[in-house]
C-alpha cells in the first residue's frame, strides 16, 4: 500500500511520513527540489526502498501533482504555505487553493487511479473566529471572519495591509472550502471513486525531524514555541502578561501524524472534517513545564520564568470540541509536560 505525502520536507509532513513508514506503508514524499529531497532520504534510509521522493516544485502550478499521484493508494495532502510574511494575501491563498484543488484534479484525471482516500491537512484556522466571549467550536463552524476582514481591506484598496494571521486563515478556509466543493460538485461526484477526509488541528508543537539548522529556520508554530518558551530574551521582552494570556489550543506533532494515519485507516473518517486538539495552553504553561524539567536543559539561551501558574487561571476564548475525533479516530494526546521534555531534548541534541 503506497501513500503520497505532499510537502514531505515540512515539519508536520515529515512526521506523517515517519508514522506511515512505521506502520508498514510505502511512502512517496514530494519535495520542492532534489536537494531538499536528499535530506529526507537520509532521515528515512532505515526504511530502505519503502520511501521515495518526487519533485513538485510549485503546488500552485496546474497539473503539479499529475505524475506524483500515479500508482498510489492514498494521499496525505499537507503542503501549503504557513508563514506570516506574505504581503499580498494571494501569496498564501493561491498555493493553498490551487495546491488543494490541483491535487484532487490530478487524482480525478488519472483513469487508472487506485486512490481510495485523500486526507487534507486543513487547520483550526478554517474553523475558529475571534470574539470577545468564550466560544466552543465544532466541525459545523467555518471561519468566514477572516474572509470578511480581507474583503474590508480589499474594498478600501489596501488588501496587503490586512493582518498576516487573517491572510493565513483565509488561505486555509478557502483551500478547505474548495476541496469540499470539488468533491460535492455533481459532475465530479459521478466520476470520483475515492473519498475525502479533512483534519483541523490547532497550533502544532513538539520536536522536529525535517531539515532545520537554526531556531530561526523552524516552521512558524515551532519557532514561536522556541521564542516564548526557550529564549528568555525574547519571552521577557514580550512580558509576563503576554506569556500568561497568549495561547489557544495545541497538539503534539507526533499525535497529529498519528491522526493523519488514522484518518486514512478509519472507514468512518471518509467525508468528515475532524478537529484534533490536545487541549488548551498559554505560553506560561509550557514555560512552567520547561522549568520543571529535571535536570534543567542545557541551552545557549536562558529559560524564561514568567509568573509560575499564571497560565492556569488565564481566560480562554477559543475552545475546540473534539468529540468527533474521539469517536472516529480514538486519538490519544500527549501532555504539555511530555511535549516540552521532548522538544527541549531536541534542542539540546542540536546544540542550541
Ligand atoms: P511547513 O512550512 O514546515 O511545511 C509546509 C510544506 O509545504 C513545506 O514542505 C513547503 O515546502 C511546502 N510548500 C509550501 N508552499 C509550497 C509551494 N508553493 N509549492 C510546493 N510546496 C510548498 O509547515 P507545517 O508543517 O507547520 O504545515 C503543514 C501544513 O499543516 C500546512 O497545510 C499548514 O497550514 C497546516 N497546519 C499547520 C499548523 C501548525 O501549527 N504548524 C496548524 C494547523 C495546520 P518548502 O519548505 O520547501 O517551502
Amino acid at each position: 500500500c503506497k501513500v503520497l505525502v505532499s510537502g514531505a520536507t515540512g515539519y508536520i509532513a515529515a512526521w506523517v511520513v515517519q508514522n506511515l513508514l512505521e506502520r508498514g506503508y510505502s511512502v512517496r514524499g514530494t519535495a520542492r527540489s532534489v536537494a531538499k529531497g536528499e535530506y529526507l532520504k537520509k532521515v528515512f534510509a532505515p526504511y530502505g526502498d519503502k520511501f521515495e521522493v518526487v519533485v513538485v516544485e510549485d503546488i500552485s502550478q496546474d497539473g503539479a501533482f499529475d505524475e506524483a499521484v500515479k500508482g498510489v493508494d492514498a494521499i496525505e495532502h499537507t503542503a501549503s504555505p504557513f508563514h506570516m510574511n506574505a504581503v499580498d494575501p494571494d501569496e498564501l491563498i493561491k498555493p493553498a487553493v490551487n495546491g488543494t484543488v490541483g491535487m484532487l484534479k490530478s487524482v480525478l484525471k488519472d483513469e487508472s487511479t487506485k486512490v481510495k482516500r485523500v486526507v487534507i491537512t486543513s487547520s483550526g484556522a478554517a474553523v475558529l473566529r475571534e470574539e470577545p466571549t468564550q466560544l466552543t467550536f465544532t466541525e459545523a463552524d467555518w471561519n468566514t471572519q477572516c474572509l470578511e476582514v480581507l474583503k474590508k481591506f480589499e474594498d478600501e484598496g489596501r488588501k496587503n495591509e490586512a493582518p498576516n494571521m487573517m491572510k493565513y486563515r483565509a488561505s486555509k478556509t478557502l483551500a478547505e472550502r474548495s476541496a469540499w466543493e470539488f468533491v460535492n460538485d455533481p459532475e465530479n461526484k459521478l466520476r470520483i471513486k475515492w473519498d475525502l477526509a479533512v483534519l483541523n488541528p490547532p497550533f502544532v508543537f513538539g520536536p522536529a525531524i525535517h531539515e532545520i539548522t537554526t531556531p530561526s529556520s523552524l516552521n512558524t508554530s515551532a519557532a514561536t514555541f522556541y521564542n516564548y518558551v526557550a529564549d528568555g530574551t525574547k519571552a521577557n521582552a514580550a512580558g509576563n502578561d503576554f506569556l500568561a494570556n497568549t495561547g489557544t489550543c495545541w497538539i503534539d506533532v507526533r499525535d497529529l501524524a498519528e491522526a493523519h494515519a488514522l484518518a486514512l485507516e478509519k472507514e468512518a473518517a471518509g467525508g468528515e472534517r475532524i478537529i484534533v486538539s490536545g487541549g488548551l495552553w498559554k505560553w506560561q504553561d509550557f514555560i512552567d513545564a520547561a522549568n520543571d524539567l529535571n535536570p534543567l536543559p542545557k541551552l545557549s539561551t536562558t529559560l524564561p520564568v514568567g509568573i509560575r501558574g499564571a497560565g492556569k487561571t488565564a481566560k480562554h476564548l477559543s475552545i475546540y470540541n473534539t468529540a468527533k475525533a474521539d469517536r472516529i479516530l480514538g486519538l490519544k494526546y500527549r501532555s504539555i509536560a511530555e511535549t516540552t521534555k521532548d522538544t527541549f531534548g531536541d534542542y539540546e541534541a542540536r546544540g542550541w
